[in-house]
């Protein structure tokens, strides 16, 4: 540094002339303040006073159902995962301190991606600290400069921000287009390394990607593949290996990636695939190398979700029957949803504006149902929307419960 910045005078020469680096988020502020000011609950700030169950909790002062977590196989209250946690606790201590490449490989780390490989029936795999992580290491990682990575344009943040971190060329497609996708790809000079990017289920819709189609039109071009099955993995599929398993490519897909914050139930990243080179990874992904490992009581409990996810075919068809329970009540109460038929344990109630879903949102909750609300950026084409995930612990007498509590907040905001 030199000796002229250290200078006394420079910080207020500084301040007079510089720029607060916080006024780029005037506009989401204001935003902010406009919904509060109508004495709205902050939708983005709700507590969890006390969890009861997969499907119930104390939120914000009273007693709701949770129709709003990702908790899809309602694996969080589990009593072999919660016990597994408990003595993976008492054997092994809070946390590694270190990273998966130093100190931080415990037995239930190689317990857990050799479980994650017996799950996906592939050779390797590889866990981070987050499905976030897992994204934004693998994709920046195998896809650089002079790459292309063609990608669906509704891709969630993870995959874009793995692909800026990479520094590919980012070529994204219309959502779901198959056309699209394959018109991008005839473009891209011979020779180039190509990584097509989709996810099996979309989340803020709940819609599902042409798997098959797309994946034959990107081998066709030479591409590798990674699909996310972030919102599909224990659920979708014969197995519960999502989307390409249901769509027969289990075999043409280079890389899934996943996570354990939703069917899993806990928390966790994660990369399978069948490439032979694929350990090298370890050494050369920096979001894999330079963040300490999860703790051992989250390996251990996601160990044996997983394990028991194998073998969950009755759970999975009781969230298919609770999906086709919903989105068919809603549908007849006469609201817009995302998708025309239920495709996934993600049903999107579409609200006409944001000061509406909010006031929606509100009313659900004073009724006793949580949801999520999601705005842009999150979804697409500028919706507001109130996004319902199910979960397979939820009964059919609370699904009927949940249409009830619909149909009088759709009455009070006028929505219906
Ligand atoms: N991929 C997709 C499609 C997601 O929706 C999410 C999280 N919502 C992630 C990855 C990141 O997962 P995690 O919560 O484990 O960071």
């Amino acid at each position: 540094m030199s000796e002229g910045i250290m200078q006394a005078d420079q910080p207020e020469t500084r301040e007079a002339a510089g720029t607060d680096l916080f006024s780029k988020f005037d506009p989401i502020i204001q935003m902010r303040e406009k919904l509060l000011g109508t004495g709205i609950e902050d939708p983005f700030s709700l507590v969890m006073e006390r969890v009861l169950s997969p499907t119930r909790a104390v939120c914000n002062g009273r007693e709701t159902i949770l129709l709003g977590t990702y908790n899809y196989m309602g694996m969080t209250f589990d009593p072999d995962v919660i016990e597994a946690g408990k003595q993976a606790l008492a054997d092994f201590g809070a946390g590694t301190t270190g990273s998966r490449v130093l100190n931080g490989t415990y037995q239930g780390h190689k317990d857990v991606e050799q479980a994650l490989c017996d799950f996906y029936d592939m050779d390797h795999a590889m866990v981070f600290s987050t499905g976030y992580q897992a994204n934004l290491g693998i994709i920046s990682t195998i896809a650089g400069k002079g790459d292309y990575i063609v990608l669906d344009i509704d891709s969630h943040a993870s995959i874009y921000d793995g692909c800026k971190m990479g520094d590919a060329e980012i070529v994204p497609f219309k959502h779901n287009d198959i056309e699209a996708m394959e018109k991008r790809l005839k473009r891209i000079p011979d020779g180039a390394g190509i990584l097509v990017v989709l996810e099996g289920v979309y989340s803020m819709l709940g819609d599902v990607a042409p798997l098959k189609e797309m994946v034959a039109v990107a081998k066709k071009h030479g591409a590798m593949v990674l699909v996310d099955e972030a919102h599909s993995m224990g659920f979708i599929g014969e197995n519960g290996r999502g989307v390409a398993e249901q769509a027969g490519v289990m075999d043409d897909v280079d890389f899934i990636i996943g996570t354990f914050s939703k069917s899993v139930g806990t928390v966790g990243g994660f990369c399978v695939s069948n490439h032979p080179k694929f350990e090298i990874m370890r050494l050369v992904c920096r979001p894999y190398t330079f963040t300490a490992s999860l703790p051992p009581s989250v390996v251990a409990t996601a160990c044996t979700s997983i394990r028991k996810l194998g073998q969950a075919s009755n759970k999975r068809a009781h969230l298919w029957e609770n999906s086709k329970r919903l989105h068919g009540g809603l549908k007849d109460l006469g609201f817009t949803l995302g998708t025309e038929t239920p495709e996934s344990a993600i049903i999107a109630v579409i609200m006409p504006d944001l000061e509406k879903g909010a006031a929606m949102w509100e009313a659900l909750l004073k009724g006793g149902l949580y949801v999520n609300l999601a705005r842009p950026p999150a979804t697409p084409a500028n919706m507001t929307l109130l996004r319902c995930s199910l979960c397979a612990e939820h009964s059919e007498s609370e699904v009927e419960e949940i249409l009830e509590i619909f149909e009088n907040a759709g009455k009070s905001v006028g929505i219906i």
